[in-house]
């Protein structure tokens, strides 16, 4: 299986630059050299984002380990700063599996350039409460019919709380949304349903440490 997403991996960055097999030798040295070229225009132009995907492109065909892992963690520090997240995660997966025992691998794996913690919004539950949409959390005026203790709740919207409704000749027929109960059967009574939150996935957000982030992509440029 992961062999198989690095095989995609390897395909999406090799759009547009397909050797020929008979040279793949010959390309693996000259991709080493491009890698260094290709970091030496990076330190005076480190937010651009193309000499990102060179190098990213270039990394998948080195086959020296230092050379390679730090390119691949320049890659993955550098796509992190310019928020694609979706970049990084791709050099940090060839990272984690091409060049595993690598010094670069270690260093990320021991920097928590991501930290997780639980949404502000939805405390961790993944759930927000919103208006009930059948009462809209209005409690109806008191009419002097409802049962005593019902006076708080939140009554059925269809029947203003009375449990039924004027039916042919005037004759009252139970109420066909709360079927009598008299009190908004969406939220119970309380005004207010529970909706998935709208800012989290799981209960958890993702922050990244730029300024840590920025400090390990600078170290790696320079080394
Ligand atoms: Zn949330
Ligand atoms: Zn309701
Ligand atoms: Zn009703």
């Amino acid at each position: 299986m992961q062999k198989f997403i690095v095989l995609i991996l390897a395909g999406f960055w090799a759009v547009g630059g397909s050797m020929d097999a008979s040279f793949a030798g010959e390309a693996a040295k000259d991709s080493a050299g491009s890698v260094d070229a290709i970091i030496a225009k990076l330190r005076t132009s480190p937010s651009d984002a193309s000499l990102l995907d060179a190098l990213a492109k270039a990394a998948l065909s080195v086959q020296k380990e230092d050379v390679k892992s730090r390119a691949l963690a320049i890659c993955y520090t550098g796509y992190m700063l310019l928020n694609r997240a979706d970049m990084a995660e791709k050099a940090k997966r060839v990272l984690d599996k091409d060049c595993a025992m690598s010094d670069y691998k270690h260093i990320l794996d021991t920097n928590d350039v991501v930290v997780v913690g639980n949404c502000e919004k939805c405390n961790g539950t993944t759930k927000i409460d919103d208006v009930c949409p059948d009462c809209r959390g209005v409690v109806p005026k008191w009419t002097g019919d409802v049962a005593p203790n019902m006076q708080n709740a939140t009554q059925c919207s269809a029947c203003q709380g009375r449990g039924s409704k004027p039916g042919v000749g005037g004759k009252p027929i139970q109420c066909a949304k709360c079927r009598g109960m008299r009190i908004c059967t969406k939220c119970n009574g309380t005004g207010k349903i529970s909706i998935a939150c709208k800012i989290c996935k799981e209960g958890k957000t993702r922050n990244v440490n730029s300024l840590k982030l920025r400090t390990l992509y600078n170290g790696f440029l320079q080394e």
